[in-house]
């Protein structure tokens, strides 16, 4: 793999959220030669506002040859299709392509990265870490897959010591190099597989966030780790397994955390709710304690950290029916976690649906028949999800989210819950989950403010 120095020839591929941030870093670090190439011929939105004024060159609408011709290194935008025409273009060429997070880490080897993954949880972790760390005064950043690229970052703090990624399969398929101090593989479940093919292309992209780390360096998992077993073989690091078992190293019970069978501290008033979110507890705790940071400390944060929005949220009460919006819920394993969160039987009325991903729904069978007292399923999924709920549940097949809301409401009596956990996509009705989750806010609070 070539050095990073500022001669080199880069090509951004794709101008999004992270390559607009990386095009403005590179022009502050001086590198001289940068070509942009975007397919979609808009001009107008904020990526490229964030561009034009750079000196750089560009092309939009198309990838012309521009992309590979005398050019040293691509950096491709996360999720870039690996088999479009021009990665294979490129590929023929042997130029290597990387991800934004590669690059920082190879131009900023010094700094220390705490990467997290996994299929879901990934957010609730790393801003809990980040929120401990920050609380302790550690020169600390957040970013990566969150929505902060981690080329704003480097331009916000560049003195920054800890660096807190959230990092996704996307982005960790195009890392070579990329080595964090402290990696924490929360979980895996199928997603993303149009984009890998298949789930051991998705776990083997995943399982880059470890393969450079050497002995200095730690990796959380969980204890029932058999998916990962055989990319361990090799592995230099040092590892740490969470779970409710007494074999983890960091094991929750109740709402109490032990440090290989030590008790370290119990959790009074904390704001995250189920076994999920335990397990996010269990790898923020371990990370910190890694850092240095007493149990104590550890404790009082995690116990003033707000859940993220979207992600079993508590809305409001309508006469007595408690409003949670889970919108963030992509993948039939989150709802799963939502349905699990629930200590009552049959006290849920279930919005679920949207675009469909596909997966099989037979996991939710035993959970549903226990937990949900009425399944009402919408959108592009709706169908398919009528039809295996129906089987199980009392079920309603509605429109969209508004209809499968008034319907909940009209269905559910005081003591129930109306949870949107829709373990689908948003695209059909929205331009992504956040607007799905402010759209079900908003439809639930008109009705208690008249
Ligand atoms: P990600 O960033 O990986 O999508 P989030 O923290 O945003 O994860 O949570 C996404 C969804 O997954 C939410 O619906 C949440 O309730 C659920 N969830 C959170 N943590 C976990 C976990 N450890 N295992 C399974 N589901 C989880």
């Amino acid at each position: 793999m070539i050095n990073i120095e500022k001669s080199l020839k880069i090509t951004l591929l794709g101008l999004g959220l992270s390559t607009s941030s990386l095009a403005v870093l590179l022009k502050k670090l001086d590198f001289a030669d940068v070509f942009i190439s975007e397919l979609k011929k808009e001009k107008h939105n904020e990526f490229f506002k964030k561009i034009k004024n750079l000196g750089y060159e560009y092309e939009f609408g198309f990838h012309s040859d521009r992309v590979f011709l005398s050019r040293d290194l691509i950096i491709a935008s996360p999720g870039f299709p690996p088999n479009s025409k021009i990665m294979k273009e490129i590929r023929c060429r042997n130029i290597p392509v990387i991800s934004d997070i590669e690059f920082i880490y190879r131009l900023f080897p010094e700094k220390k990265y705490i990467a997290i993954t996994g299929s879901n949880g990934k957010s609730t972790t790393t801003s809990l870490i980040y929120h401990i760390l920050s609380k302790s005064g550690i020169n600390s950043e957040i970013g990566g897959n969150i929505g902060i690229p981690i080329s704003d970052i480097i331009l916000k703090n560049p003195s920054v010591e800890y660096i807190v990624l959230e990092t996704s399969s996307y982005q960790l398929e195009l890392t070579r190099d990329f080595s964090p101090h402290i990696s924490v593989f929360l979980n895996i479940s199928p997603n993303h597989l149009s984009h890998h093919g298949d789930m051991e292309s998705y776990i083997k992209a995943k399982t880059n966030i470890f393969k450079n780390q050497t002995s200095n360096d730690f990796l959380i998992i969980p204890s029932d780790h058999i998916f990962l077993d055989n990319y361990l073989l090799k592995y230099k690091g040092n590892l740490l397994t969470f779970g409710f078992d007494d074999t983890s190293n960091i094991k929750c019970s109740g709402k109490t955390l032990y440090f290989n069978n030590e008790k370290l501290f119990k959790l009074d008033k904390i704001k995250l709710f189920g076994d999920h979110n335990m397990q996010n507890i269990m790898c923020a705790t371990i990370t910190s304690l890694l850092l240095g940071i007493n149990a104590k400390d550890i404790k009082e944060s995690i116990e003033s950290f707000n859940p993220l929005e979207h992600r079993f949220e508590y809305v409001c009460t309508i006469n007595g029916i408690k409003i949670v919006n889970d919108s963030k819920s992509t993948t039939v394993v989150s709802l799963l976690m939502a349905l699990k969160s629930f200590k009552e039987d049959k006290k849920i009325i279930l919005l679920a649906g949207g675009t469909d991903k596909n997966t099989p729904l037979d996991p939710l069978k035993d959970i549903s028949k226990k937990k949900i007292k009425h399944a009402v399923l919408y959108g592009k999924a709706g169908e398919r999800f009528y039809s295996f709920f129906s089987k199980i549940v009392e079920s309603t097949l509605e429109n969209g989210l508004r209809n499968a809301f008034e319907k909940a409401l009209e269905l559910s009596e005081k003591g129930d819950c109306i949870l949107l956990s829709p373990a689908c996509a948003s695209f059909d009705e929205f331009k992504n989950f956040e607007e799905r989750g402010k759209y079900f806010k908003k439809l639930a609070l008109s009705k208690i403010q008249g």
